[in-house]
C-alpha cells in the first residue's frame, strides 16, 4: 500500500519512482494494486480510481488485450499504460468437444505447466469449472488429481484468467460499452472451483480472482454464481466467508470418521464434527443461502441406507443441498461406482427428510472431463505425445 509512503502531488509524473522491473501483467492484479502502481507510475492519485474502473471494464468487460483500443483514455496514458503493463492470459493448447456440449480445455500456464478447465452448457447455464492449483497436496483415494503431486499454486491472473479464455473461445465478449448479457442469457453465468487443487490452500490468489469475477467492472457474476468447493480446510473456511462471500460446497464423502480418515485423509486433521461447526457459521456470515455437501457415491463404501440416515442426522440445521456424485471412474482407481438403484435409493432417503438431492449425472465422460478425472487426460496425452515422438524417434 503506498498510503502510507509520501503524499504523492499532481506533478508526480515527473518524479522518477521506483517499480518493479518488466512489464507487469493487469490480469489478476486487484484493484487495489493496480490502483497504487498506476499512482507510483505517475497517475494523479485523485484519478487512479476511474483509472482503474475504466481499464477493468476494457480488460474484463470486452474482453480488449491492446491498450490501443482503449478509447477513452488520452493517447499518452495509453501509451504509458502498453510501457508498463501487458495483458495476458493463460494459453489454451487444446479443445475437446463432448457428445453433449461440454467442452475440456487444456491450458499452458508459466513454467510449462498445465491445468485442465471444464465449460459444462445447460438449458438454463453455462458453467465453467475451474482450477486453482497444478496437482493437490491431499491425497483423496477416488480422486485421479489427489494422485499427483502439487507443482505449484496458481496465480490469480491464471485464476481468472481461465474464465477469460474461455469467454474468448465461446465469442462472448460485448461490444464496447455494452454489458455481458444485454443480448440474452450468458453462455459462461457460473463459475466452480471444482476443477483440478485445493482452493483453501491457495487461498489469497481465489480470493483475488473471485472479487474480480465478482466485481461490477471486473467480469461482473453475482457471488452467488461462483462455488467454492473445499475438502474441508477449517481455519480458511471464516476467512472464505468474510473475505470472499461466494457460495460453498463441502467435499463430504462420508459420514464417519473412520470411513472418512480414509477417502478424505484431511479429515485426521479436522474432522466431521469441527468440519461441521465451520459450517453451521458459513451461511451466517456469508449471508448465503445453502451449503453444498458433494457426497461421491462409492459402492459398498459409503452408499448404504444407513449412511443416508446418518448423513442427514450429521447435517441437521445446515441450510444444504446434497449433490450426489456418481464416481467417475479412472483407469487404477481403488472404487467403483454405485449401482443406479442404490443411488436412486439413497437419495430417497435425503429426499424425504427434507433436502434437496440431485443426483450429478456426469457430463462429458467420453472426453474424460467429469468431476475428479482432471489432468488424467492430460497426463496420458503427455504419455502418449511422448511416445508418439520416440516412436518416431524423436523423443
Ligand atoms: N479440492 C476441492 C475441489 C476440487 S475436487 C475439493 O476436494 O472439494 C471437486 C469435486 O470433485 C469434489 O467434491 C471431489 O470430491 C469430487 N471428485 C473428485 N474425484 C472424483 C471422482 N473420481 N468422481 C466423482 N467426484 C470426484
Ligand atoms: Fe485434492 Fe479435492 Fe482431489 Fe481431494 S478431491 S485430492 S482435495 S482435488
Amino acid at each position: 500500500m503506498t498510503d502510507s509512503t509520501a503524499p504523492i502531488t499532481q506533478d508526480v509524473m515527473t518524479i522518477p519512482r521506483k517499480l518493479p522491473e518488466g512489464p507487469i501483467n493487469i490480469v489478476g492484479l486487484t484493484r487495489e494494486a493496480l490502483r497504487d502502481t498506476l499512482i507510483a507510475q505517475g497517475t494523479p492519485e485523485k484519478q487512479a480510481k476511474m483509472r482503474v474502473n475504466q481499464i477493468w471494464q476494457w480488460v474484463y468487460q470486452w474482453g480488449v488485450r491492446d491498450f490501443a483500443e482503449m478509447t477513452n483514455l488520452s493517447k499518452a496514458y495509453r501509451t504509458e499504460l502498453a510501457r508498463n503493463f501487458v495483458i495476458e492470459i493463460p494459453e489454451m493448447v487444446s479443445r475437446q468437444v463432448s457428445a453433449d456440449g461440454t467442452r475440456k480445455y487444456l491450458v499452458r500456464i508459466a513454467g510449462d505447466h498445465e491445468v485442465e478447465v471444464v465449460y459444462i452448457p445447460e438449458t438454463d447455464r453455462g458453467t465453467l469449472c475451474i482450477s486453482s492449483q497444478v496437482g493437490c497436496t491431499l491425497t483423496c483415494s477416488f480422486c485421479h488429481t489427489g494422485t499427483q503431486k502439487l507443482v505449484r499454486n496458481l496465480t490469480a491472473g491464471e485464476i481468472i484468467g481461465q474464465v477469460m479464455m474461455a469467454r474468448d473461445d465461446l465469442g462472448e465478449w460485448p461490444e464496447p460499452g455494452q454489458g455481458t448479457g444485454d443480448n440474452g442469457p450468458r453462455l459462461l453465468s457460473n463459475i466452480v472451483l471444482m476443477g483440478m487443487g485445493e482452493p483453501l490452500y491457495n487461498f489469497d490468489n481465489v480470493r483475488d480472482a473471485m472479487k474480480i469475477a465478482m466485481d461490477g467492472e471486473g467480469i461482473s457474476l453475482s457471488r452467488r454464481r461462483i462455488t467454492l468447493s473445499t475438502s474441508g480446510v477449517v481455519p480458511e473456511i471464516a476467512k472464505t466467508a468474510e473475505e470472499i462471500g461466494c457460495m460453498l460446497a463441502v467435499s463430504f464423502h462420508a459420514t464417519t470418521d473412520e470411513v472418512r480418515d480414509k477417502l478424505v485423509p484431511i479429515n485426521k486433521k479436522w474432522n466431521i464434527a469441527t468440519l461441521l461447526d465451520a459450517l453451521r457459521e458459513y451461511p451466517k456470515v456469508s449471508n448465503s443461502e445453502r451449503i453444498t455437501f458433494e457426497y461421491v457415491m462409492l459402492k459398498d463404501v459409503n452408499d448404504s441406507d444407513e449412511d443416508a440416515r446418518r448423513l442427514v442426522q450429521l447435517i441437521k440445521g445446515i441450510p444444504a443441498k446434497i449433490n450426489l456424485i456418481p464416481f467417475n471412474e479412472w483407469p487404477g482407481a481403488p472404487h467403483q461406482r454405485s449401482d443406479w438403484d442404490r443411488i436412486e435409493k439413497f437419495a430417497d432417503i435425503i429426499y424425504k427428510a427434507g433436502y434437496a438431492s440431485p443426483i450429478r449425472t456426469p457430463r462429458g465422460e467420453d472426453i474424460m472431463a467429469a468431476c475428479g478425472q482432471l489432468k488424467s487426460a492430460s497426463e496420458r496425452a503427455r504419455k502418449s505425445r511422448r511416445q508418439i515422438e520416440s516412436e518416431a524417434g524423436i523423443g
